[in-house]
């Protein structure tokens, strides 16, 4: 007969639940995985020594979560199309919306397009796309050299370093230097957040880099430099594709419109039902 000891051994369950009031068990796994350097399969399938250091680091973790700091900044990885992506405080951490843009691209299915990548922080949307069109040419741009050293290891990470290049600058001042700057795609998810509503933004968001975030005064600053600019780099019938904030799809149509160049081709809802993506066409 087995007798269970009152000390019986301490497994992963036991961590998971251990602040589970106050930590929801996908974060105690994103958690766990960083702290047993493991993929979330193998918590549950492999056998950890829970001893008292080990108890300690994952309390350390979880206060440090608590105070605030996003999961994905703790442990340094996130995850988007199903692909782990290196992250610091110098990028946005990818969110499953951004997807949209993704799947809208892969599913249109363009034979060798050229794409232009704007902001791209972290490098999620290009090297996402490098690796499921292999035969894509890809331009990668942000204004922050350290959010392009880290798109610049995702990449690497993913072996997608070969079909992206990438420039530093402001949107398309980005591309001054690029040879041939005519793309069938740009491709786009801007900073769209109104200046006035920073001080309400929750705690984790004000720890994501304010550029990345700030499309100022009415958060449509972006839109209307890309409609205005575009033009210059867009092939005949090329396309955008935009992430857009909660309530701006009129705006930003609006803006684009009144170029008298562009037509507005689809308007994508994401999973809670709100317009999060536009796709505009070069007339
Ligand atoms: N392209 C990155 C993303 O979609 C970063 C966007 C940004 O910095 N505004 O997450």
């Amino acid at each position: 007969m087995i007798l269970k000891t009152a000390d019986s051994k301490k497994d992963v369950f036991y961590l998971i639940n251990k602040h589970s009031g106050v930590v929801s068990r996908a974060e105690a796994e994103i958690l766990l995985e960083f702290l047993f350097n493991c993929e979330k399969l193998d918590l549950y399938v492999k056998e950890f020594i829970i001893n008292k250091t080990i108890e300690e680091l994952y309390d350390l973790l979880v206060s440090r979560r608590l105070s605030g700091e996003p999961a994905q900044y703790i442990t340094g990885r996130a995850e988007f199309m199903g692909l782990g992506f290196i992250v610091t405080k110098d990028v946005l951490i990818p969110r499953p919306e951004t997807e949209i843009l993704v799947n809208e691209i892969v599913g249109a299915r363009f034979i060798a397009p050229k794409i232009l990548d704007l902001c791209t922080g972290s490098g999620n949307i290009a090297v996402s796309l490098a690796k499921l069109i292999p035969q894509a040419e890809i331009i990668a741009t942000d204004i922050s050299e350290n959010a392009l050293k880290i798109a610049e290891k995702n990449a690497a990470l993913h072996q997608a370093s070969a079909s992206i290049k990438f420039y530093k600058g402001n949107l398309f001042n980005a591309l001054m230097f690029a040879e041939n700057p005519k793309f069938d795609i740009i491709v786009c998810n801007p900073p769209y957040i109104k200046e006035a509503d920073f001080p309400f933004l929750q705690k984790e968001v004000r720890l994501e880099p304010r550029i990345a975030l700030n499309g100022g005064k009415d958060g449509l600053d972006f839109y209307r430099d890309t409609a205005k600019e575009s033009r210059r780099y867009l092939k005949k019938g090329g396309s955008i594709l935009l992430e857009i904030g909660f309530g701006q799809r009129e705006a930003v149509e609006d803006i684009f419109l009144s170029h008298n160049i562009f037509d507005v081709y689809r308007i994508i809802r994401d999973f809670s039902g709100i317009e999060r993506a536009i796709w505009i066409n070069l007339l």
